[in-house]
């Protein structure tokens, strides 16, 4: 029990909301993209600038309370609420600045990639986001930044020249290569574990107008365009990131017949650049087979930054399984293609991500906490459904699935797709060992008491 006192008190130095479990909005606030995650926070502060960040954190401290922190609610793992605590969410910080001559910009801890992109690209620039445009920029960044730049550009967190953080003890400093450089560089990769970012900066591309889109095939084709696709991307220029999809096309009215609500295979890709360079990259892709559509055109890129969004349709029940991938072999194809036929919700897909062989890898592996920079192919399955009562079928296949491709996968993944039941074993995946002792030691140095636990957690370094 929470004093009534208190409360008011907290509510009135606020510049935002405090919100509890009678106030409108409350259920708003907690309900985030997974909506397999119910949980029931006591007070969910929705925060307008750093100092009610600052507030809301010693206000949990002073009464015992467990902390959530909230970018946009995306993670699937559902971290960014909890049961009987404070949810800290940075969702109405929406400032962004653009410095176009220095080509950087400033973003607020509430932002989404589309909004940053919306505001990016009348100065033909662009961040490297994520392959969405609702996602966090927050969490996103935290954890990586895997995107449809990442191969030109490198990871959203390879883009990070500085952040304002709110430390476990309330203070607010800034994070930089030239200031608290071990903050820095825990902060790129390490996810929430050492304090509440308020605002980042971000070094931005020239980009305008690129060449983009997807090509689209039966999925009785799926085998041979899956093989086409890998052997393209052993030759394609770092300009062009791309992946590989098994989905459903929605049931759209306006869709063509043979492509309403079919299982399809989608080879989608973007070119950091437009014109007859671009052009020739991409026509090995467009020049095989028959494929139901070719949706490839010069595009802006704060519209491709939605291209994919329809896959990931909002509402729905969500658990998803990923590891980078060690030997994409004709029988790993098998596999995929082979469980997609017996896929239980029309809204889950299986993705295939070629990330690597580029600028990701070029940044050195000490650099920064992220792990694992040299797989350059990564596999996950985004299984979604509407129905809580279909809960058991969907997440037995999905485990079904990954299961089958255990002996493909590497031993190591990115903790961003996590759903929440990898335990230490993940943690490991992720980080490996050595990095992980490096992080423990720093989580020991930024919050000793575990304060920010409602991520992937890194404990710190005496409890290792
Ligand atoms: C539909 C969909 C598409 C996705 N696409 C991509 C993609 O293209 N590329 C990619 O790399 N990932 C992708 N992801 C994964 C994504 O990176 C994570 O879900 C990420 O956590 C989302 O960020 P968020 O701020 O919305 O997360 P939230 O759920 O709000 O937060 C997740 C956790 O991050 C921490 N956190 C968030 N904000 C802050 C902050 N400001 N300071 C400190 N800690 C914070 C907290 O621990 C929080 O629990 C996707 C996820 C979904 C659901």
């Amino acid at each position: 029990m929470i004093a009534e006192a208190a409360v008011r008190e907290l509510k009135s130095r606020l510049s935002g909301q405090l919100l509890m479990p009678a106030d409108e909005g409350y259920d708003a606030g907690r309900s985030v993209f997974n909506t397999m995650i119910q949980r029931r926070p006591a007070l969910i502060a929705r925060c307008a600038n750093a100092e009610d960040v600052v507030r809301a954190l010693i206000f949990a401290r002073e009464h015992d309370l467990l902390v959530s922190v909230k970018g946009t609610g995306h993670n699937v793992a559902g971290f960014a609420v909890c049961d009987g605590g404070f949810v800290i969410d940075l969702s109405p910080m929406k400032g962004i600045t653009v410095d176009a001559p220095g080509r950087t910009v400033r973003v607020g801890a509430g932002c989404t990639w589309g909004e940053v992109n919306d505001a990016l690209q009348p100065h033909a620039l662009a961040a490297a986001g994520g392959f969405v445009s609702v996602t966090g920029v927050s969490g996103l960044t935290l954890g990586g930044g895997l995107g449809w730049l990442v191969r030109k550009h490198g990871l959203a967190l390879d883009n990070m020249i500085s952040a304002r953080v709110v430390l476990a003890d309330g203070r607010i400093v800034a994070a930089s290569a030239t200031e608290n450089d071990d903050l820095f560089w825990g902060l790129r990769g390490g996810g929430g574990n050492f304090g509440i970012v308020t605002e980042f900066e971000f070094a931005v591309h020239p980009a305008g107008t690129v060449l983009a889109g997807v090509v689209l095939h039966p999925f009785a084709d799926a085998r041979q365009a899956l093989r086409q696709w890998r052997e393209f991307e052993k030759t394609t220029p770092e300009e062009f990131s791309g992946g590989a999809l098994l989905l459903h096309f929605p049931q759209d009215p306006s869709a063509p017949e043979p492509l309403r609500g079919a299982a399809i295979v989608g080879l989608a890709g973007v070119y950091a650049g437009a014109g007859p360079a671009a052009e020739k990259a991409v026509a090995p892709l467009r020049a095989y087979g028959t494929p139901l559509a070719d949706m490839f055109q010069p595009t802006p890129y704060n519209q491709v930054q939605r291209m994919a969004d329809f896959a990931f349709p909002p509402g729905m029940h969500n658990y998803w399984k990923s590891s980078y991938v060690k030997d994409l072999s004709d029988d790993a194809i098998d596999v995929l293609v082979d469980h997609f036929a017996r896929v239980p919700s029309p809204h889950t897909a299986i993705v295939l991500e070629h990330n690597g062989d580029g600028a990701l890898e070029r940044v050195p592996e000490s650099a920064t906490a992220f792990g694992h920079r040299g797989w350059p192919y990564n596999f996950v399955v985004t299984s979604a459904w509407s129905d809580p009562k279909d809960t058991e079928r969907n997440v037995t296949w999905t485990r079904g699935l990954y299961d089958a491709m255990r002996p493909f996968l590497a031993d190591a993944a990115y903790v961003n797709y996590y759903t929440g039941d990898e335990g230490r074993e993940g943690l490991h995946a992720a980080y490996g060992a050595e990095k992980l002792e490096r992080l423990a030691v720093l989580k020991t140095k930024y919050d000793p008491d575990n304060l920010f636990r409602m991520n992937q957690n890194i404990t710190p370094a005496e409890s290792l």
